[in-house]
């Protein structure tokens, strides 16, 4: 890949990117396929997937058996490289300890960003996620509605490659034909899951992930990604021929070296750089954006974090991708005469409106699925089906205390045993050991099933970050100091989902269920542990309510642009990762026209 050191870097570009993750690489993918010279600055290391990832490392090889660490949490063999819910050096801090009033940061500094080793689910945002205020009188509406996005989703589907069905349920967008790669066959606990969740009314659908179940279509999809411009169509034609399809065999986690799932360094990053047009400074923690006399951006000043010099790059655009949170610490950052409250915030709502994914989970052994012949089920690492929420109806009447709904992800099946695995396989018998603890494992092996929920949180005004007074990071850069508190309905919707979960496992027959505590308290995962942070930089319709225009543009400084998900307004029960995707291209194709026209 063509990383420069800062001495290397020209003196301008059209648009400097802030950080390489989703937003960031589908950022630069857009603008330099279309011609614009972008130079991006990322505060990790360079890495590159096809070289670097443990693809076959089986975990007896591994320190713990691969389990995981504090520098590890996902284990061993995980793609993420100098991150974690702590990095070394750069704090956070949090105004209270106070039980449920924490947030947990979780960053990645590497190329690439979280995209390493996401879970690849890729789900749209319906319309009524995009206008939630309007149906029930709760947080904000978008500026703009899911038809504005919906040609957005399908280019990143396109390009990224997804899988899954349409099933026009409520909510839950079908994608225009062709689109979907076919999905992979339900595992035995899945479709056991499936035929129990009918009977109470829940349907258990094909999840949409981004992996390739077959390779993607290098003749056709070009021309339709980059109508009227032939080189861009070469160079993705090029690129997707050497895209694999998923072989069924390994954890996604540990980052895919044959390119079969979405990951920013494996996708977007590649074809970017054949163009060009593409500048990448690793190490490059960037500290602040710059204004001219007139209040426009005009560049970044970033640290170089293997020599610790400060450096300055420009541009005629800037856009932060560095991940909600972090967009916010560097507008906030951003401190001058004219912005004495950081960047684009004379809303004083850079920071406000921080959002996760309600989550909570529930599981149990089900005999059922016990003594089964020893088989594979790593299948395409990830969920095969989900569980859309079904209860919109019941919501709308006002019948279940929370307001917005969730969906069911759940964990089955035989992969490799990790860590642990004989132990826990050991269950209802402790005191085996030698062939009857074998036994036992061999049996129970792959019978246990685990739902977790993931639900909407809605946007409070308890929920923010802002500068820490007096905390800076190793490079003298203040840190964010967070506010954190759940609202009732998250609570309450907590609660509904382990009830659902404990229901359901009866329902399949699971013989040590135990029955959840009902205060939605004890359930509820902390603030931000689910990793989907999102909001802080909000988009809206007015300039005194939110951060953005709906174009992702901020409001006080027009060559400023915010692709993370600081710019939603709400957090859907959908995953955000596609979202971001879509309305970074959408925000990509906007500031190309406004390039072209002078405008910026
Ligand atoms: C274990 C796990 C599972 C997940 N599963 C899913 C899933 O299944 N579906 C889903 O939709 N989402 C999932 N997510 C969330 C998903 O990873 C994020 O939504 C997505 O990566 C966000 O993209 P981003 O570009 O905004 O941020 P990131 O991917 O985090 O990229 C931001 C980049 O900016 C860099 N950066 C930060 N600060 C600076 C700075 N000051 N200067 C320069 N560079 C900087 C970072 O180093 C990083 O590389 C998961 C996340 C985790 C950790
Ligand atoms: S399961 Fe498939 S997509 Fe995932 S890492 Fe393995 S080959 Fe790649």
């Amino acid at each position: 890949m063509a990383i420069l050191t800062p001495a290397t870097a020209s003196d301008e570009y059209d648009v400097i990117v802030v950080g390489s993750g989703a937003a960031g690489g589908q950022t630069a993918y857009t603008l330099t396929m279309d011609g614009a010279r972008v130079l991006m600055l990322e505060a990790g290391r360079n890495y590159d997937p096809r070289t670097e990832t443990p693809m076959f490392q089986t975990s007896g090889a591994a320190p713990l058996r691969g389990a995981g660490n504090p520098g590890k949490p996902f284990g061993y063999y995980d793609a993420t490289i100098d991150g974690g819910w702590q990095v070394p050096g750069e704090p956070y801090t949090n105004a209270s300890t106070e039980r449920g009033r924490e947030f947990k940061w979780w960053r990645a500094r590497m190329l690439g960003g979280r995209t390493n080793h996401w879970g690849r689910i890729s789900l749209r945002n319906g319309p009524y996620d995009f206008k939630p205020y309007s149906r029930d009188g709760l947080g904000f509406d978008w500026p703009i509605g899911y038809d504005d996005v919906a040609p957005y989703y399908d280019k990143v589907e396109m390009l990224i490659g997804v899988y899954g069905t349409n099933e026009g349920l409520e909510n839950t967008p079908n994608s225009p034909a062709g689109i979907l790669l076919p999905p992979p066959k339900a595992r035995i606990g899945e479709l056991l899951a499936r035929q129990r969740g009918r009977q109470l009314g829940i349907p258990v659908i094909p999840c949409h992930r981004a992996v390739l179940t077959r390779a993607l279509d290098h003749r056709t999809l070009p021309a339709r990604l980059h109508p009227g411009n032939p080189r861009a169509q070469r160079i993705l034609a090029e690129d997707l021929q050497s895209r694999a399809a998923c072989f069924f065999a390994t954890p996604c986690g540990r980052g895919c070296a044959i390119r079969a799932n979405y990951q920013s360094t494996t996708v977007h990053l590649p074809p970017a750089l054949a163009t060009g047009n593409l500048d990448i400074v690793a190490n490059a923690m960037a500290r602040e954006v710059t204004v001219d006399a007139a209040g426009k951006a005009d560049g970044v000043i970033f640290i170089d974090r293997t020599t610790r010099r400060e450096h300055r790059v420009r541009a005629r655009v800037v856009v932060l991708a560095a991940g909600a949170c972090e967009s916010v610490r560097l507008l906030l950052n951003s401190q001058s005469a004219r912005f004495p409250q950081g960047l684009a915030n004379s809303s004083g709502l850079v920071g406000k409106y921080i959002m996760d994914t309600v989550g909570a989970g529930w599981g149990a052994h089900v005999p059922a699925l016990e003594g089964y012949p020893a088989y594979n089920e790593d299948g395409v690492g990830g969920d095969h089906v989900y569980a859309p929420w079904w209860l919109y109806p019941e919501q709308k009447a006002g019948k279940l205390g929370f307001a917005r709904g969730y969906h069911v992800e759940f964990t089955t099946g035989r992969s490799e045993p990790g860590a642990g695995s004989v132990y826990a396989e050991d269950a209802g018998n402790r005191t085996s050991y030698g062939l009857a603890l074998k036994r036992e494992s061999r049996r129970r092996y792959g019978a246990d099933v685990f739902f977790v929920g993931r639900g909407e949180m809605i946007p409070n005004d308890d929920s923010f970050c802002e500068l820490d007074p007096a905390v800076k990071d190793k490079w003298g850069i203040p840190v964010l100091r967070f506010h954190w508190k759940f609202s009732e309905h998250e609570i309450r919707q907590a609660a509904h989902m382990q009830r659902t979960f404990a229901d359901w496992l009866e329902a399949m027959g699971a013989t040590e269920v135990r029955r959840p505590d009902p205060d939605g308290r004890q359930a509820i995962e902390p603030g931000g542990s689910i990793i989907h942070e999102v909001g802080g930089t909000i988009m809206g319709a007015s300039r005194a309510k939110s951060v953005t225009n709906a174009w992702s543009q901020t409001w006080d400084v027009p060559n400023l642009f915010v692709a993370d998900g600081g710019v939603f307004a709400s957090n859907a029960d959908k995953n955000p990762t596609l979202t971001i995707m879509a309305l970074a291209w959408r925000m990509s194709d906007r500031i190309l026209a406004e390039l072209k026209r002078g405008n910026l």
